[in-house]
């Protein structure tokens, strides 16, 4: 999708540090981390939000949650971590790109709001 930063950096047009990717998944560091390990896992098709998740892209975003694991793995986060996404204003949301933020490698905070 024309203008979508994400979309960008699925096509290497825009520099990611890649974390893991397949056929429907890319995952990449986020630049402004906010636990040491901070990665970013997207679906390759762009869909905007949860909110525009459907039968037709839900696939893409099952095979997140099976990816998930295996990042977790590689980043040595058997204590646990934190999966997170932002939909519309109310939840912050800025990049209009599906994406799970995924925070680990300390003890995160229990405030969620
Ligand atoms: P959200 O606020 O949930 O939409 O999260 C967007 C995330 O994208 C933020 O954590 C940003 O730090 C991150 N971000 C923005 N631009 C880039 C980029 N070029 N590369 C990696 N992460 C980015
Ligand atoms: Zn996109």
């Amino acid at each position: 999708m024309a203008d979508c930063l994400f979309c960008k950096i699925i096509a290497g047009e825009i520099p990611s540090t890649k974390v893991y990717e397949n056929d429907a998944v890319y995952a990449f560091r986020d630049i402004n981390p906010m636990a040491p390990t901070h990665v970013l896992i997207v679906p390759k098709t762009h869909v905007a939000s949860v909110d525009e998740i459907n039968a037709d892209n839900s696939a893409s975003v099952a095979c997140i949650f099976e990816v998930i694991p295996k990042i977790a793995a590689a980043e040595g986060l058997a204590n646990g971590y934190r999966v997170i996404t932002n939909c519309g204003a109310d939840g912050c949301q800025s990049v209009k790109h599906l994406h799970f933020h995924l925070l680990g490698g300390k003890k995160l905070s229990e405030k969620l709001d």
